[in-house]
C-alpha cells in the first residue's frame, strides 16, 4: 500500500504523561502506557523530495469505566425527608382542622404494616438468595471480605471515638462533671443493650440505672428517655454514614464533598426514623444510599456482619440517651429544685383499711375517685388528703369511672 521508496523508518519511543480521558461514564488510566511513534519518510517518484510521516503507534490506556453516582435515575430522597418532617410539623400545627390526613396517614401506614407483616415471612430465603448473588458476582470473594473487615473496624472505630471521647466530653464541658462516674451507673444498661440490640428493649433497665443509680429527676428520665430511644440514634447515624461510604468504594464510585455532606444529612434522618429494633438501621440504610444514586441491593454485601455492628452501635444509642438526660437534668436542676421545694409535703400516716373497704371504693378495678381513696386511707389532717368537695366535679368523676393510674414499681403506666 505504501507509495514507492520508502527511505527512511525511524522508531522512536516517547513516554509522556498523558491526562486521563473524562467522560461520563467516568474514564481513568491506571498509569499511562510508553508513547510509540513510527516516523517513516517516502520519496517522491521524480526523487526529487522525501516527505516525513508520523504514525502513532500508541496502544490505547486500559481504562476503567466508573459509573458516577447521582447519574442513575432515582428519587430525590433527601427532599421526600424534608418534605415529609416539614409536612408533619405543620400537620401537628394545625390541629384539629388536620387531623384527616393524619388518621388518614395513621390508616395507610397500619394496612403497610400488615402486608409487610406478610412480606416478613419471605424475608430470610430472600436474603439467603440475594447473599449468594453477591457472592458469584464477585471476581475476588476474597479481597471483598478483606474490605468488609476494614469495614467494621472502621465502624468500631468511630463509635469508640464517639462513645469514649465525644459524648463525655459534651457531657463534661455542660455540666462540668466526671462522665465516667455517670456511665459506669448506666453500665448496666449498656451491657443490656449489647445483648439485646434494641435501645427499646434496654428502656426499663436505662431507667432504673438514672433513677437509682445516677440520681436523675424522674420526670427529666421519663421525658428524655422515650424520645431518645425513638429518635436519638448517634451510633445508627454514624454506621449509616461508613456503610454507605464503604458501600461507594466497593462499587468503585468517587463521592465528592457535596455527596458526603448528603449522606451525613440523610444518615441521620434516617437514624432518626429506625425502630430501636435489631437490625432497623439496616432497612434504614436504603434512604441513604437512594439519595446518592448507590446500589440499594449492596446491603446485601454488609448483611454478614451488621449482627455483631448492631450490638456496639445500640450500645452508643443507649448511652446517647442517657447522656442527654444526665445534660438535661443538670440545664434545669434549678426549676426542678423549685418544683420540688414547693410540692415537699411532710409525710404522713397511711390508716389501714381492709379488702372490703378497698373493694366497695372501686368500680372496674379502678378507684371511683382519687378522693374517695384519699378519704379512706388517709386521715383529714394529712397534708397529701384530698377533700372530697374539690375534686367531685362530674368531668373528673366521669373520667374516674373510665380510666386509672396504677404505680409499678415507680413507673407510671396509664390504663
Ligand atoms: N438496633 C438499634 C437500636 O435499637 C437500631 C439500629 O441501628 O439498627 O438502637
Amino acid at each position: 500500500m505504501f507509495p514507492a521508496n520508502l527511505v527512511e523508518a525511524t522508531f522512536k519511543q516517547y513516554r509522556t504523561k498523558t491526562t486521563p480521558v473524562i467522560k461520563s461514564p467516568k474514564m481513568t488510566s491506571e498509569e499511562a502506557p510508553p508513547r510509540q511513534i513510527l516516523i517513516y519518510g517516502v520519496q517522491e517518484e521524480n526523487g526529487s523530495r522525501v516527505q516525513n510521516f508520523a504514525l502513532d503507534l500508541t496502544p490505547p490506556p486500559e481504562v476503567v469505566y466508573k459509573s458516577e453516582p447521582d447519574t442513575i435515575d432515582g428519587m430525590n430522597v433527601l427532599g421526600i425527608v424534608i418534605f415529609s418532617a416539614t409536612m408533619g410539623i405543620m400537620l401537628g400545627r394545625m390541629g384539629d382542622s388536620g387531623t384527616p390526613l393524619v388518621s388518614f396517614c395513621q390508616c395507610l401506614n397500619e394496612s403497610v404494616m400488615k402486608i409487610v407483616a406478610v412480606a416478613v415471612w419471605y424475608f430470610p430465603f430472600g436474603i439467603v438468595f440475594l447473599i449468594a448473588g453477591k457472592i458469584l458476582e464477585m471476581d475476588d470473594p476474597t479481597a471483598v471480605r478483606k474490605k468488609l473487615g476494614f469495614y467494621a473496624v472502621t465502624v468500631v472505630c468511630g463509635l469508640v471515638v464517639h462513645g469514649l471521647f465525644i459524648l463525655p466530653l459534651l457531657y463534661f464541658f455542660i455540666t462540668k462533671k466526671n462522665p465516667i462516674v455517670f456511665i459506669r451507673g448506666v453500665l448496666q444498661a449498656l451491657l443490656i443493650a449489647l445483648a439485646t440490640s434494641s435501645s427499646s428493649a434496654t428502656l426499663p433497665i436505662t431507667f432504673k440505672c438514672l433513677l437509682e443509680n445516677n440520681h436523675i429527676d424522674r420526670r427529666i428520665a421519663r421525658f428524655v428517655l422515650p424520645v431518645g430511644a425513638t429518635i436519638n440514634m448517634d451510633g445508627t447515624a454514624l454506621y449509616e454514614a461508613v456503610a454507605a461510604i464503604f458501600i461507594a468504594q466497593v462499587n468503585n464510585y468517587e463521592l465528592d464533598f457535596g455527596q458526603i455532606i448528603t449522606i451525613s444529612i440523610t444518615a441521620t434522618a434516617a437514624s432518626i426514623g429506625a425502630a430501636g429494633i435489631p437490625q432497623a438501621g439496616l432497612v434504614t440504610m436504603v434512604i441513604v444510599l437512594t439519595s446518592v444514586g448507590l446500589p440499594t441491593d449492596d446491603i446485601t454485601l454488609i448483611i454478614a456482619v451488621d449482627w455483631a455492628l448492631d450490638r456496639f452501635r445500640t450500645m452508643i444509642n443507649v448511652l446517647g440517651d442517657a447522656l442527654a438526660a444526665g445534660i438535661m437534668a443538670h440545664i434545669c436542676r434549678k426549676d426542678f429544685a423549685q418544683d420540688t421545694g414547693a410540692e415537699k409535703l411532710p409525710p404522713c400516716e397511711t390508716k389501714p383499711v381492709s379488702l372490703q373497704e378497698i373493694v366497695a371504693s372501686q368500680e372496674n378495678g379502678c378507684v371511683k375517685s382519687v378522693a374517695e381513696a384519699s378519704e379512706l386511707t388517709l386521715g383529714p389532717a394529712c397534708p397529701h388528703h384530698i377533700p372530697v368537695q374539690v375534686e367531685q366535679d362530674e368531668e373528673s368523676a366521669a373520667t374516674c369511672l373510665d380510666h386509672c393510674t396504677i404505680e409499678i414499681s415507680e413507673l407510671e403506666t396509664n390504663v
